[in-house]
């Protein structure tokens, strides 16, 4: 980007890199003043500071400071995840670039018949790499990504949250293709009965539903218009609701349908669970055999992704944690490699954090409601 600013409307690619860097609040750690700002910094802030207004400047019926908490809050970028950083969970990982990532890239093929989905469902027990999921389809999709957790929709003031929601989806349409993704979705679109539904939490779902809705009328308009191998790629507006939950019973009927697909993330297969502890001992010194992998894949029946990370760091650990206070003199190549009974002792206490009880459900509701098993 050179100093001169354009009078006409900013291209897409312009858009992209203001949106790409973003600051977000998501992030604690990245606090202004622990870095300080060059005068790089300051021109890239003054310029994604005006591509920003610009951009709210033509949304038409937004509030201007909604469309700014959206934009300073919610698009977040640089956190990048790709495909193999994910073990296994193949079906979930072909069903994603279907339905969402070869869209994006090739609109061309996909009209007509062919449309994309509006709304894709992961649910599952929690820690088993639906968030992952999420970010690798924002990396690999090349689009806009906007990660909207309940909390940072909900106002105390009584219609603020609503114009978040209208200027959430104004700017998703405007920076398309855009993936919004809803991370604990049960805790926008719970049904009706659920105990404690305010009147807040139901104009959020009910708003939130109306310009989910309105994506699709908009693009059946469209459909209508122009013939199903029109080269008319520029007026595509490609927004997806990619939404998770652990608790997918939950969520209301009418958000539930709106869901074409919903796929079931379940709990790691032996051959996952080896694919991710082999990928997290990469760069470990180990002794670990064949035969000590294999035990430790049986001994883990029922973790899930996140509980097998949080195994794998435990068992780092023991090699240091028998030094003592020693740790802080021993030369770095002094330590001896985790072996098998590190990851044995963790196992005593890292245990699985999904009942099986609770596996159940997520398998009932995957029969009746999945899209696949
Ligand atoms: P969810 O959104 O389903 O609750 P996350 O995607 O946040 O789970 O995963 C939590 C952590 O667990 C990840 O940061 C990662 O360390 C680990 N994890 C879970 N599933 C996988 C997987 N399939 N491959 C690699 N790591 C995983």
């Amino acid at each position: 980007q050179t100093a001169s600013q354009p009078a006409t409307p900013p291209s897409t690619d312009q858009r992209k890199k203001a949106v790409k860097t973003a600051p977000t609040s998501t992030k604690p750690d990245e606090d202004e003043s622990s870095s300080p700002e060059n005068d790089s910094d300051i021109d890239q802030k003054a310029l994604k500071e005006k591509l920003e207004d610009e951009i709210i400047a033509q949304l038409r019926g937004v509030d201007p400071a909604a469309a700014k908490q959206i934009f300073s809050e919610i698009v977040v970028h640089g956190d990048e995840v790709h495909w193999d950083d994910i073990a296994g969970l193949e079906a979930a990982k072909s069903s994603l670039k279907e339905a969402v990532v070869y869209p994006f890239l090739r609109p061309d093929l996909f009209r007509g018949l062919r449309e994309p989905v509006r709304g894709m469902l992961l649910f599952g027990p929690p820690g088993t790499g639906k968030t992952m999921l999420a970010r690798a389809v924002a990396t690999e999709s090349n689009s806009t990504f906007f990660s909207i957790s309940a909390s940072s929709l909900t106002s105390k003031y009584l219609g603020e949250s609503e114009k978040l929601v209208r200027a959430l989806f104004a700017i998703a349409r405007k920076l398309s293709p855009s993936i919004v993704f809803v991370d604990e979705i049960d805790s926008i679109m719970g049904s009706r009965n659920n105990e404690g539904e305010n009147e807040s939490s139901r104009r959020i779902k009910n708003e939130f539903l109306v310009q989910w809705s309105s994506l699709s009328s908009a693009a059946a308009g469209k459909k209508g218009a122009q013939p199903e191998d029109g080269d008319d790629e520029e007026e595509d507006e490609r927004v997806l609701v990619l939404a998770a939950t652990n608790l997918p019973w939950s969520i209301d009927e009418a958000a539930r349908r709106r869901f074409v697909r919903r796929q079931y993330i379940p709990l790691p297969e032996m051959e996952t669970r080896k694919k991710q502890l082999a990928k997290l001992l990469t760069h470990q010194k180990h002794t670990l055999t064949d035969e000590d992998f294999d035990e430790v894949l049986q001994l883990t029946d029922g973790y899930s992704g996140s509980d097998i990370t949080s195994l794998a760091k435990d068992a780092a650990m023991g090699p240091l944690r028998e030094l003592g206070d020693k740790l802080l003199f021993t030369p770095r190549d002094q330590i001896r490699p985790i072996a098998l009974h590190d990851v044995k002792n963790s196992l005593c206490y890292i245990k699985p954090s999904v009942s099986t009880d609770g596996l159940e459900q997520y398998e009932d509701w995957a029969q009746k409601f999945g899209s696949s098993g």
